[in-house]
């Protein structure tokens, strides 16, 4: 596919092609599409020939016409959501980051290690068509299997190059050949050296190591310094959400009313202070008793209070408000779609510059001796 999406590009899905049957952001699956077999899911049975013919993105009916799914195009989005699981993979969050921390675009080559269930894979054969090239490495002989049927199923080959090797103790045959190195590794420390010789010689190169734990994130920097890479950053990808809601908001206050307001607060401390007064002299008309009771106590009674009721009034009341028109107004965050998953591991990156720059092997280009 020069494209590098997978399926055709017909309008129309065929048999043999890759179907994302979609019943909701949790619950999608892919088909295989083939003449008399059945996809059932909870929702219904869904013979293959209803489906051939039928127009990709489709609302489509089960046969009882009682449950439905979405028949879409296998985008690598979908595909890394609904892909047969052999190892841990990687998310769109975090393929969305290496690929511009990678400066992946059309026309680039690069390196991947390891393919694992190839869901960075399809996602980069996307990115890199129609001229670029990722070569893929995985020591493991049945997911290197898995992943080569699944590659040439969806028309990859021209796009992808999947080796069956250990990158650790065998290193690359790629010499002076790409722009981009991804580790996706348990130590991708000791494929660094080796990495290291696949890079242009005469451009710059960038490197990503995906590690789920510091302690491999300090080995890998340290590697990489002593390999001469430069610009070493470590990033984490948080996924963060952020929610819609209404909130009131009041119009700012006019000048008027700035000073209709001082003009109530100075009438109200003039009430308070004049209630005050007039309660003081009630007092003094009216002082607390003492009253002997019957064992001897004394018992002192006070003046019965007597309320300024504008005085005592709440302070709202006495005080005008600004204007009272309120307007709704709605704050929209970004409300990322459930199945996104955060943080999965850390991502540390890496430049190596042209190689007149570089100082010779295994030397660093800032080191006092170079
Ligand atoms: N990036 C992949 C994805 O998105 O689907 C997942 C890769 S998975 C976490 C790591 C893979 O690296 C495993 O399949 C493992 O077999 C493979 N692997 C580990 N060490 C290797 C080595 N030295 N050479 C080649 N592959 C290796």
């Amino acid at each position: 596919s020069r494209f590098g999406q997978f399926g055709t590009r017909s309008k129309h899905i065929a048999a043999g092609d890759c179907v994302i049957a979609y019943s909701g952001p949790q619950n999608m699956t892919f088909i295989t599409v083939k003449a008399g077999a059945v996809f059932a899911n909870s929702y219904g049975r869904y013979p293959h020939d209803s489906i051939i013919g039928v127009e990709w993105g489709s609302k489509h009916p089960s046969a009882t016409g009682r449950g439905f799914i979405h028949l879409l195009w296998p985008t690598p989005e979908l595909w890394t959501l609904s892909l047969p699981h052999r190892t841990q993979i990687l998310y769109t969050p975090d393929i969305s980051f290496i690929t511009s921390f990678l400066d992946l675009r059309p026309g680039v080559k690069m390196i991947e290690a390891g393919t694992g269930s190839g869901s960075f894979s399809h996602a980069i054969a996307r990115t890199i068509a129609p001229t670029g090239h990722l070569y893929t490495f995985e020591y493991n002989a049945d997911r290197y299997e898995k992943a080569l049927v699944e590659f040439q199923e969806h028309g990859l080959t021209e796009l992808v190059t999947l080796e069956h090797r250990d990158v650790c103790s065998d290193g690359f045959e790629q010499r002076d050949l790409v722009d981009a190195v991804f580790l996706d590794l348990p130590s991708p420390w000791e494929a660094l050296e080796a990495a290291k010789q696949t890079f242009k010689k005469h451009k710059t190169g960038k490197i990503c190591c995906f590690s789920p734990c510091v302690e491999q994130v300090l080995r890998t920097t340290a590697e990489l310094q002593k390999q001469g890479f430069v610009e070493i950053k470590m990033f984490e990808v948080l996924v963060r959400s952020y929610d819609s809601r209404k909130t009131e908001v009041r119009p700012l206050p006019t000048r008027a009313d700035e000073e209709q307001r001082r003009h109530d607060i100075g009438n109200k401390k003039r009430k308070e202070r004049e209630a005050a007064a007039s309660s003081s002299a009630s007092d003094a008309a009216n002082p607390a008793k003492k009253v002997a009771t019957e064992d001897g106590s004394v018992k002192v009674e006070l003046a019965e209070e007597k309320v300024d009721e504008a005085a005592a009034a709440p302070a709202s009341v006495n005080v005008s408000q600004p204007q009272e028109v309120r307007t709704v107004r709605e704050f929209t965050g970004l409300k990322p779609p459930r199945e996104a998953t955060g943080h999965t591991s850390y991502l540390t990156f890496a430049t190596l510059l042209p190689q007149i720059y570089r100082g010779s092997d295994g030397e660093k280009i800032n080191d006092e001796s170079a």
